[in-house]
């Protein structure tokens, strides 16, 4: 099977990635839980007790488009998620990719957005990979006659509010028109000539990201960062031909952490359960091919609203799990929530 067949013939796609068990978890012997036996299936052995409290481990299977084990590379992982998404794109499609899962599972490591470092692993990230295929399909034979050009945004969503991290972090409002047009109002849109713009403005934002007074406690746990690149026509007032958005979700474990006394924490915990859940019913919905998208029902599936419209929107779930027992409980949520959103 070539790695475009899953978005040819499907809108959504549904995958999921392990990561290695990290130093700290080896260092206290926490043990591998979950093994990847082929394509796309996935075992999670729940350790569970009897009655007589003897301990044993019960297998939950799932089942996905894709399943990437420990072993597997970005390179890998992006040839059969984000890559087929920018061909799409090229096709006039609103493509999206997102990576969901709770924090210190691989989300950001996966887009490549790690800029501490400066571009440490941002040469093999989907950000990457997806840029240079852009330019690249951009100067192929079959694209050059669409006369586009790409622009790059770059945005945080954080306790339902937009900051744009390529304008110092400027607070955004989202509006709708009367046609459910939805609009962020003065987001900047740089275009862009090559890859290296592309690493540039990434690292401009993520730097942005970690600073300035409104991140104060909102570390980029709590907050979705979105990567838009959108194709516009050269002529034609610049109209949108297309748009291409890779989103690193918020950790999802936020949602269950319902225990907390700090208000802020609630306000955010409710804020991300609500994205997500909205998020879960829009890619359903878009999977059903029903009229009615729910996008309304946060800022997230607002300003990503083309994603779930129209007959060409295409979706990809990148599902990222710890191996660790610690996390089992973590593991499960990530996987029964990607579960849900497969397209059925
Ligand atoms: P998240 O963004 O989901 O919170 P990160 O991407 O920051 O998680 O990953 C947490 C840590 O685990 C980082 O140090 C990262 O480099 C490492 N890591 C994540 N996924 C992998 C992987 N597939 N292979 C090796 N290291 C990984
Ligand atoms: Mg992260």
């Amino acid at each position: 099977m070539s790695e475009a067949d899953v978005m040819e013939t499907h809108r959504i796609c549904v995958c999921v990635r392990k990561r290695p068990l990290n130093r700290q978890e080896v260092i206290r012997k926490d043990i591998d839980v979950v093994s990847i036996p082929g394509r796309g299936s996935l075992l999670v052995h729940e350790p569970k007790q009897k009655v007589d409290l003897t301990k044993y481990l019960e297998n939950q299977v799932f089942q996905f488009d894709y399943s990437f084990d420990e072993t597997a590379t970005n390179e890998l992982v992006y040839k059969f998620t984000a890559k087929p998404l920018v061909h799409a794109a090229f096709e006039g499609s609103m493509a999206t990719c997102f990576a969901y899962g709770q924090t210190g599972s691989g989300k950001t490591h996966t887009m490549g957005g790690d800029f501490r470092g400066k571009l440490q692993n941002s040469t093999n990230g989907i950000y990457f990979l997806a840029a240079q295929e852009v330019f690249s399909l951009l100067n192929h034979r079959k694209y050059s006659k669409l006369n586009v050009s790409p622009y790059v945004s770059f945005f945080e969503i954080y306790n339902g509010k937009v900051f744009d991290l390529l304008n110092e972090k400027a607070k955004l409002r989202v509006l709708e028109d009367d046609k459910q047009q939805v609009q962020v109002v003065g987001l900047e849109e740089v275009f862009v000539t090559k890859t290296d713009d592309v690493i540039k403005l990434l690292e401009m934002g993520s730097a942005c990201r970690t600073s300035g007074q409104t991140s104060a406690n909102a570390n980029s746990s709590r907050s979705h960062a979105i990567l838009q690149v959108t194709l516009r026509h050269n002529d034609r007032a610049a109209s949108l031909y297309s748009k291409f958005s890779l989103v690193d979700l918020a950790g999802n474990e936020r949602g269950t952490d319902v225990n907390s006394n700090d208000r802020n924490t609630l306000v955010e915990t409710a804020e991300i359960n609500c994205s997500l859940l909205a998020l879960k019913e829009c890619i359903r919905s878009l999977g059903k091919n029903s009229d009615h998208i729910p996008f309304r029902m946060s800022t997230l599936t607002k300003v990503l609203r083309d994603s779930f419209i129209g007959e060409k929107s295409k979706t990809c779930m990148i599902a990222m799990v710890s191996p660790s027992m610690t996390s089992c409980d973590y593991t499960l949520n990530t996987l029964r929530y990607a579960d849900r959103v497969k397209e059925l």
